[in-house]
């Protein structure tokens, strides 16, 4: 029996990228193919060119899906046809190798190596900055550390593109954006589209990142192991996808980084003869800090804390991962009410992301802010 699985969240806040208009099922494009992985009766509609999805019978138990999602995307701007995770030759995720479907693990067969190794290098890197420090370069790494990680990641990538939490100006989105390019994550359509599918499978075989697969894996291994094929075109990001400016950001993701490096080891040495302290502290020893904070809500914030609201998965609120990630630690709260944009629910729930947009609706830079409804319990 083959049923389709409603692929909504209880908040609304991915539905649409889901399932939404891209999908055209009356277009001539509609196809239905066998699960080739043998694991359950699947069914995939795909539009040429479009996107697809994969609906798969409802399994007696979470552990019988094989990894990845059920959802595959057929790239819209890369039109080669991207085959479904289950088919054949499709897997990257050890299956091969006879693992259980639902233990992803880091194996030679499917690790990235150019993620893997630029996580060493620039942790590698920080060994020097004992040698090369200076106040001035503690300095840029922290200003660079509140605009990089707590605007670009926090505020941006996750309250304002991953789950709308509030609405600013076109020009503001994208500035903040390129702020979220320089933290060595990737790309906007990437990042919305993993964090999108860890809130629809939380704690769930398909969660791309959950303890329940291993705390290194959620927090560190899950980010080297190379997607398979399709993953990375970002199939709960297409409203991202649509964004042409958008789009261009994320296919050079790695520019204003480089860029960055460039700036920072020409500035340090004209303004303070320090520029490789500029470079190592303003790079390195700051990447590999917001690196740990963000990786430490998907791990120690799923895994020590306490719980506000009884949801489906094992998120908790974490205040020491909220005091290093700019209010994020209040995850439990946040997997309460995704939308809202504010995090904290009790008084001292600090949550500085949320003041900073209550900040920017003082001065006309947001609006539209969605507000938390559920007491905390
Ligand atoms: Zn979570
Ligand atoms: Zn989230």
């Amino acid at each position: 029996m083959v049923s389709a699985r409603r692929v909504e969240d209880a908040d609304g806040g991915i539905a649409d990228n889901l399932t939404g208009g891209g999908v055209d099922l009356g277009a001539g494009g509609l196809s239905i193919r066998p699960n080739w992985g043998g694991k359950g009766g699947a069914a995939t509609f795909a539009a040429p060119g479009r996107w697809s999805l994969c609906l798969r019978e409802l399994p007696l138990s979470s552990s019988t899906l094989p990894r990845p999602v059920g959802l595959s995307a057929v790239d819209p701007i890369v039109p080669a046809a991207v085959p479904p995770f289950d088919a054949p030759g499709a897997s990257t995720t050890g299956e091969e190798s006879g693992s259980h479907a639902g233990e992803p693990r880091l194996t030679l067969a499917n690790v990235d190596w150019v993620t893997a190794l630029a996580i060493a290098l620039l942790h590698a890197a920080c060994v020097a900055a004992p040698f090369v420090f200076t106040w001035s370069g503690l300095a840029v790494a922290v200003a660079l550390w509140v605009l990089t990680g707590g605007l670009g990641i926090c505020l941006c990538y996750h309250r304002l593109l991953t789950h709308r939490s509030f609405k600013t100006h076109k020009w503001v989105e994208y500035a903040l954006t390129v702020l979220g390019t320089m933290t060595f994550q990737g790309g906007p359509l990437r990042w919305v589209s993993v964090h999108r599918i860890h809130h629809k499978h939380s704690d769930h075989d398909e969660d791309p990142h959950s303890p329940k697969h291993g705390f290194n894996w959620s927090h560190v291994l899950w980010t080297m192991a190379a997607s398979p094929k399709g993953e990375d075109r970002a199939p709960a990001a297409k409203d991202l996808a649509r964004d042409p400016v958008m789009v261009l950001i994320d296919r050079w993701h790695f520019v204003p980084q480089v860029a960055l490096g460039a700036v920072l080891f020409g500035l340090g040495h004209w303004l303070a003869g320090a520029g490789l302290s500029w470079l190592v502290w303003g790079v390195a020893v700051r990447t590999v800090f917001v690196f740990h904070a963000t990786w430490f809500v998907n791990s120690a914030s799923h895994t020590w804390g306490y719980r506000n609201y009884a949801t489906d998965d094992d998120s908790k609120n974490n205040w020491w991962v909220a005091l290093l990630s700019f209010g994020e630690g209040w995850h439990n709260n946040h997997h309460a009410e995704q939308r809202a944009a504010a995090h904290g629910r009790r008084w001292f729930e600090v949550d500085l992301t949320y003041l900073t947009i209550r900040a920017m609706a003082l001065v006309g830079l947001a609006w539209d802010i969605v507000p938390a409804e559920k007491p905390a319990r």
